[in-house]
């Protein structure tokens, strides 16, 4: 595929095979462009599958479909945004390059005379004469912040891409901008299965470009800071981003620094956490690995993201070593910062049979401090009788530690924060307690409810609802009953299904006949290993709001 330049910065083609990628990134194009609709012929490769190819490659990828003599301002503005974006030259394609040439005219009209325009397309072998008397126009109509939009959504994770989608399922028309720095987009509840063998972390990953909703506009940026008061956000380059509302997804941060020597040790020396893409095939590694001896397994204080998983991974390794018959042989200690074993106490009974059956020794109120990967010691602290903070050591031949967890940075240090660091929201509208056009979701937000991805599916349409209807000049509807769900994987093949709301009072999906979450289940493990992940991707993540949409 011939790549035609237009400008330094700007080059169009024909339709891109995934073949074509390598060569784009080593000829230095950062960013690509698809200007075509899938499916306009046969053999077409779909969008999503180079925008893949594009960040194996460390290419930026935005997908803006239009058809000839049919190219909207819309389009011409998201264009424009791409390239405004953009770190470096910009690769676009349709089927010939004409219609990423027009794209490129109308979005550069503000900036450029039509001559030299046209000049540029037409030395590259594009005539596009015929868009004279719309390139006049576009130059001399009132410009719009390129970097204004209706809705500013920041962070791509699942909230973040959730509310995005069920936002633009209800008004298609509506300017969104979802902000996110990462390439790529992760299914973290499978992470947990990742660590007991039973998914490969490949399937928990996906480009991000591949997850942005067609419509939404993807700016490639770190937030650096919120100004409310004049409805701004601040990147990391200096720019700013104004909104009508905004909507705070930014998750949580992991503190692995707060444990000294857990970060250089971590994925050695068998210290593993379920916690990181990169990590969690460690865990099954070790336990397939390890034929006796001792296992630690951690808890930091909450809030964290799913509180459950630390123990997940201790259940699901403890099940390998059973059907190894190695478990007898196996020392395994859960030390927990907190004193319960799970917050809703529901579920304790049936986690605490499990307990019992591999042998596992429980450690309230002992907090992993330190740790010494080469020598295999890990440091825990405790409160003696006398309420004294003690220090004591354990040696380990394999460590599953999870990180405190807080807030990110620009959160913590921004308007939008609380005393604790998290967006402090209305726990039943969510909106944000002191700006009435922000709204926030997800791990970052201060309410009580589980962080987990179960309760951003729920929080998402809500948001999306309550955005559109401040836009309106209404008032939000108070919908999120706080919500939230910890499959519990007990075993290889069992679930216990919490399910809760705020308080912990148990909110089951299905009645007790169908589904007993306070047991293990079969039923429970199809739904997290079969059902759960396909939900997540084809419909949460594109605005498909199966038993959780608001209007039900
Ligand atoms: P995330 O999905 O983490 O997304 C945050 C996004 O914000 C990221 O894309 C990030 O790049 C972006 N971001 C960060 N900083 C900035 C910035 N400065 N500017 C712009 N963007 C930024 N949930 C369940 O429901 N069930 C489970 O079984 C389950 N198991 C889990 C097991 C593990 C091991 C883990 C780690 C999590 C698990 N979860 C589970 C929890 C679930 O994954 C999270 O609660 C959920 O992803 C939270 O969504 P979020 O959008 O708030 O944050």
């Amino acid at each position: 595929m011939t790549f035609k330049t237009l400008t330094t910065e700007f080059s169009v083609c024909g339709q891109l095979t995934e073949d074509d990628l390598a060569r784009a990134a080593a000829a230095g194009f950062t960013t690509i462009i698809c200007n075509r609709p899938d499916g306009e012929e046969a053999g077409q490769p779909d969008a999503s599958a180079i925008a893949a190819a594009a960040a194996q490659h460390g290419l930026g990828f935005a997908h803006i479909p239009v058809t000839t003599g049919n190219i909207a301002d819309a389009d011409v503005a998201r264009m424009g945004d791409v390239l405004a974006d953009a770190n470096g030259p910009v690769l676009a394609y349709c089927r010939s390059g004409t219609r990423a040439a027009m794209l490129w005219a109308l979005a550069s009209a503000g900036s450029r005379p039509a001559a030299d325009i046209l000049g540029a397309a037409s030395a590259a072998g594009y005539d596009l004469a015929g868009l004279r008397a719309r390139l006049s126009v576009q130059r001399s109509a009132p410009k719009h912040s390129a970097r204004c939009f209706d809705i500013v959504v920041v962070g791509g994770g699942s909230g973040g891409i959730a509310a995005a989608a069920s936002l633009l399922k209800r008004r298609p028309s509506l300017s969104v901008a979802i902000i996110d720095p990462a390439l790529e987009h992760f299914y973290q509840p499978g992470w947990t299965l990742v660590g007991a063998g039973v998914f490969r972390s490949e399937e928990t990953r996906r480009p991000m470009a591949s997850v942005i909703p067609d419509r939404a506009t993807w700016i490639n940026r770190a937030v650096t800071g919120f100004a409310p008061e004049a409805n701004e956000v601040q990147l990391e380059d200096g720019s700013t981003v104004s909104y009508g509302v905004l909507i705070a997804a930014p998750g949580i941060v992991l503190d692995f620094e707060a444990i000294p020597g857990l970060s250089k040790t971590l994925g050695r020396n068998g210290v593993t956490c379920n916690y990181r893409f990169d990590t969690a095939p460690y865990t099954y590694e070790l336990a397939r690995r390890l034929r006796g001896g001792r296992a630690l397994f951690t808890q930091p204080a909450m809030p964290i993201k799913c509180a459950g998983a630390p123990q997940k991974a201790m259940y699901l390794s403890c099940d390998i070593w059973r059907e190894a018959g190695t478990l007898a042989d196996t020392e395994v200690e859960f030390h927990l910062a907190g004193a319960a074993l799970f917050g809703v106490a529901d579920y304790v009974p049936a986690l605490m049979e499990y307990v019992q059956r591999y042998g596992i020794g429980l450690n309230f109120g002992s907090t992993l401090v330190a740790v010494d990967g080469p020598r295999g010691i890990a440091t825990f602290t405790r409160n003696d009788a006398d309420g004294q903070t003690v220090r004591y050591e354990r040696e380990f031949d394999m460590l599953h530690a999870v990180p405190p967890q807080r807030a990110p940075e620009f959160v913590r240090r921004s308007p939008l924060a609380d005393a604790s660091g998290f967006i402090e929201v209305d726990p039943a509208t969510l909106r944000h307690a002191r700006y009435a056009n922000v709204f926030a979701l997800g791990d970052a937000i201060n309410t009580t409810n589980a962080k987990t991805a179960a309760a951003t599916r729920k929080q998402a349409p809500i948001v999306a609802v309550n955005a559109l209807a401040v836009l309106e000049g209404r008032e939000p509807a108070p919908l999120y009953d706080g919500y939230g769900s910890c499959p519990l994987t007990v075993e290889r093949g069992k679930i216990v299904l919490a399910e809760f709301g705020y308080g912990g009072k148990l909110a089951p999906t299905f009645p007790k006949w169908v589904l007993d979450g306070t047991r293990p289940t079969r039923k429970a493990w199809l739904l997290k290993a079969a059902m759960l992940p396909p939900i997540y991707w084809h419909g949460m993540l594109k605005g498909r709001e199966w038993l959780v949409s608001p209007e039900m």
